[in-house]
């Protein structure tokens, strides 16, 4: 007996697709899967490494948190959860600050002992100067924060991992992690953070893992559809780069990439936290992570793996460069793509929607477009 066609054809492994996916076999549909990899959870993989037991991500630290209690039940299903609560330090001379910027890393580094809110922001109002209209990075730290903090953190870190200058940096970038007046010292503030056991190689697996879904690795979709017909989906659900879709037709936009370094050190931890982020121009990479404090291994090893991070226009797109040059691009792209809908072609998740998103996000996004398409 031939199996039968599959109706649904989707374009990437990562959570966008596998959401999607997950959506349409469980509704009965046949569903292909494509991704060019050779494996499956696009840039959430993460892999244990044999000779530590350390789960290690592939393409930057992964940590799940989310406010959505409808995205929180849904991931619930294909994994078991374990609570994980993000820190990042950032150094600054010898000091270790906290961030995002909170009361304890204004203390520590003026050197005040200021106690709540108010006096935070009584001291930080001497520093600070009024800004109309906020719109680059620059405008919002210097508004909120001042020169000082800006000069020791924002500046140069800004110059590093996006080679361009805070004022050129839409403010959205550093709104996602404001400053806080209070002494929460977690990177997140988000209702539910954890990670889920097995890593998200685990859970996209599961995910997956359904009798109408079939999984093609190692297939990039612009060569496969040389030799397919794809008037036999009923739709297709698109989540690479939106302007290879088009051929590049407007322009390329541009995308901000990482080279990332691993090191084994043969000692307990190597940091005081999951990263420390480092915006002196004294250090070429921006950020160091270490994965062992995501995963504790339940018994103690005097060894543990490292990551450094060199910011870098080549290599995988990861960070779409929120700038107007990209903006005007996006919005034609955007236009071209809306009108492939009444085909059935959709775009979406992060490199679909030219859009850092976070995975909770792109969760989200996957089950409001299967919802939307799938109303009775
Ligand atoms: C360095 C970094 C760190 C991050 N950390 C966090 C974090 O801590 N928390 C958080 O919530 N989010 C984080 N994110 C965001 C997170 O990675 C995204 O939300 C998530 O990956 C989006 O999933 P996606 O399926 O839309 O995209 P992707 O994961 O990128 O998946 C797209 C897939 O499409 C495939 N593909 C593309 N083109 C083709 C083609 N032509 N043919 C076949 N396949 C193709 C790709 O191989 C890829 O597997 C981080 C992102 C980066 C870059």
């Amino acid at each position: 007996m031939t199996s039968p066609k599959p109706s649904i054809l989707i374009i990437g492994a990562g959570l966008s697709g596998a959401t999607l996916a997950e959506r349409y076999a469980s509704a009965g549909a046949q569903v292909l899967v494509l991704d060019k990899r050779p494996h499956l959870a696009g840039n959430c993989y993460d892999h244990l490494d044999q000779s530590t037991g350390i789960r290690v991500s592939n393409y930057g630290a992964h940590l799940f948190h989310t406010n959505s209690q409808e995205v929180w039940d849904y991931v619930q299903t294909f994994a078991k959860w374990t609570p994980y609560e993000h820190r990042v330090l950032v150094k600054v001379g010898e000091q270790l600050l906290n961030l995002p910027i909170n009361l304890n890393a204004v203390n520590k580094f003026f050197g005040v002992e200021l106690k709540n809110a108010a006096e935070m922001r009584a001291f930080l109002a001497k520093k600070t100067r009024a800004i109309k209209k906020v719109q680059s990075s620059q405008d919002y730290v210097l508004s909120v924060i001042g020169k000082e903090l800006y000069e020791a953190i924002f500046e140069n870190y800004t110059q590093k991992q996006w080679a361009l200058d805070p004022s050129e940096l839409d403010a959205a970038v550093i709104k996602r992690n404001p400053v806080r007046f209070n002494r929460d010292n977690r990177y997140f503030t988000d209702r539910y953070q954890a990670l889920p056991v097995g890593g998200f190689e685990n859970l996209v697996g599961q995910m997956l893992n359904h009798q109408n879904i079939t999984l093609q690795l190692e297939t990039d979709f612009f060569t496969w559809r040389t030799k397919h017909d794809l008037s036999q989906f009923d739709k297709i659900f698109y989540t690479g780069a939106i302007d290879q879709y088009f051929d590049y037709a407007f322009g390329h936009l541009e995308y901000r990439s990482l080279d990332f370094h691993f090191e084994r050190h043969e000692q307990e931890f190597y940091q005081e936290a999951g990263a420390v982020n480092y915006p002196s121009l004294d250090y070429p990479f921006t950020r160091i992570v270490e994965y062992k404090h995501f995963y504790p291994p339940t018994k103690k090893i005097q060894a543990t793996i490292i990551s450094k991070e060199f910011p870098t226009w080549d290599g995988e797109p990861y960070y779409p460069v929120p700038r107007a040059r990209n903006h005007q691009l996006l919005q034609k792209y955007q236009q071209a793509a809306k009108k492939l809908e009444p085909e059935g072609i959709y775009f979406l998740g992060r490199l679909g929607t030219y859009r850092y998103i976070n995975m909770d996000q792109a969760i989200a996004e996957a089950l409001q477009l299967f919802t939307k398409l799938n109303k009775k």
